[in-house]
């Protein structure tokens, strides 16, 4: 029996009835937030295990984002990139030092900062590398997740993100992720670019071998192509530095970014790279009228200035920590794998037990929401505002759906 005074009930299916079913939702219906917590309609409370994806690091409602937001709602949202705003360099200054890079090129949503990627790779390779007309190829990993554009899903392995969106963009070579031999096999005279995950997100937190990402440095170093590190998910404090890239002490050519950006307030992308890259665009060839408004730079300054203190990404490694400690305990006792850098988790649940799906809906009874990525894998990305008591709270409430 539904009990008829809960609002949950009808607002899923209202918000079912309205919309086009390109999400299967948890069936809760939030209406505030705050840090690493949410509240639905009837007033129960979860523990905010995604973060929107990694969109909400800093948590919701961080003050310092919100402060930020306020102020300048209260002054000026839109000029368009057709006149300067006064937010505008600050943002792009800032968000070059933190990537150490010279330039950057600020979109709205990650697929843009992908697409802006490729747009600029292929640019370089005619301009700069000399490859011949229309012949620019770029080597992707099998297993990718870079958003969801006709040309995006054109080399998507995922069956259900490609099948049906034909005719594909050409121009792509995948390969197995984490293969260095295979990566470098597919590398011609027309390639532009490898453009990888530094860790595949939505693949279910899969890191490659140590050594690969540096390999994949110097393949493309010695061959002239451009490395492309989408850390639209990886980045920016929730692998427990910076960037993925860190860890192995690698910088890419260029820094895809998007998600927490935005302080998950609005959409903020961004590519970063150096002038000898982002320089080849002149006006007119790339542009978004939303890209880098006054709203978003005001909100991204200050998420640049967060990191910029370090206190996220140390929060990052060290719960992390504990983060792994809690689920590999987990291990033969419902769990068949764990893969932990920072607070970033993929758990694949023992498939015989329950499916990635069934556990989330345990877990959101229970006061914890997850996401499912693919069959029996779920990935924990918590707000890193998170305090070690909600860790292990969320650990145990795991446990216990396990234990069934
Ligand atoms: C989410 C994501 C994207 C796409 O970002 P949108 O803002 O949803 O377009 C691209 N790459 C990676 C690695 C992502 O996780």
């Amino acid at each position: 029996m539904v009990d008829d005074k809960l609002r949950t009930p009808g607002a899923v299916r209202d918000a079912e009835r309205w919309t086009a079913h390109n999400y299967h939702p948890l069936p809760v219906v939030i209406s505030s937030a705050e840090g690493a917590w949410l509240t639905d309609v009837d007033g129960r409370r979860y523990l905010d295990c995604l973060a929107g994806y990694s969109a909400l690091n800093f948590g919701h409602r961080h003050p310092q984002l919100i402060a930020a937001a306020h102020a300048q709602l209260d002054r000026l949202t839109l000029t368009s990139r057709a006149f300067i705003h006064d937010q505008f360099a600050d943002f792009c200054r800032e968000l070059a030092e933190l990537c150490g890079k010279d330039l950057v090129l600020p979109m709205n949503t990650g697929a843009e900062a992908v697409e802006t990627g490729i747009k600029v790779a292929r640019k370089w390779g005619y301009q700069v590398k000399g490859v011949a007309a229309g012949q620019a190829n770029i080597v992707v990993a099998e297993g990718n997740f870079h958003g969801r554009t006709t040309t995006i899903v054109s080399f998507s392995t995922d069956e259900d993100a490609r099948a049906d969106f034909g005719p594909y963009t050409p121009g792509f070579t995948v390969v197995p992720y984490g293969d260095l031999d295979a990566l470098t096999a597919a590398i011609d005279e027309n390639t532009v670019a490898v453009l990888l995950e530094p860790i595949q997100g939505e693949q279910g937190v899969v890191v490659p071998p140590e050594g690969y990402l540096p390999g994949v440095r110097q393949v493309c170093t010695e061959r002239n192509v451009l490395f492309i590190a989408d850390e639209i998910q990886s980045g920016l404090g929730r692998t427990g530095a910076t960037f993925a890239c860190d860890h192995e002490g690698v910088v890419p050519d260029m820094y895809l970014l998007g998600k927490a950006l935005g302080g998950g307030i609005v959409p903020v992308s961004a590519v970063a790279a150096n002038a000898d890259v982002l320089g080849v665009l002149k006006p007119g060839q790339h542009g978004s009228t939303f890209g880098g408004n006054p709203l978003a730079c005001a909100v991204a300054i200050e998420v640049v200035r967060l990191l910029a203190t370090g206190e996220f990404q140390r929060r990052s490694a060290e719960l992390g920590e504990r983060l792994r400690a809690g689920l590999e305990g987990l291990l033969g006792k419902g769990l068949v794998g764990v893969r932990v850098r920072g607070l970033w988790a993929g758990l694949d649940i023992d498939p015989a037990l329950m499916s990635g799906r069934e556990a989330c809906e345990r877990l959101a009874a229970r006061g914890v929401l997850a996401k499912d990525t693919h069959g029996s894998t779920i990935r924990l990305a918590p707000p890193l505002v998170i305090t070690e008591e909600e860790i292990d709270l969320a650990v145990t409430q795991l446990a216990e759906v396990l234990a069934g």
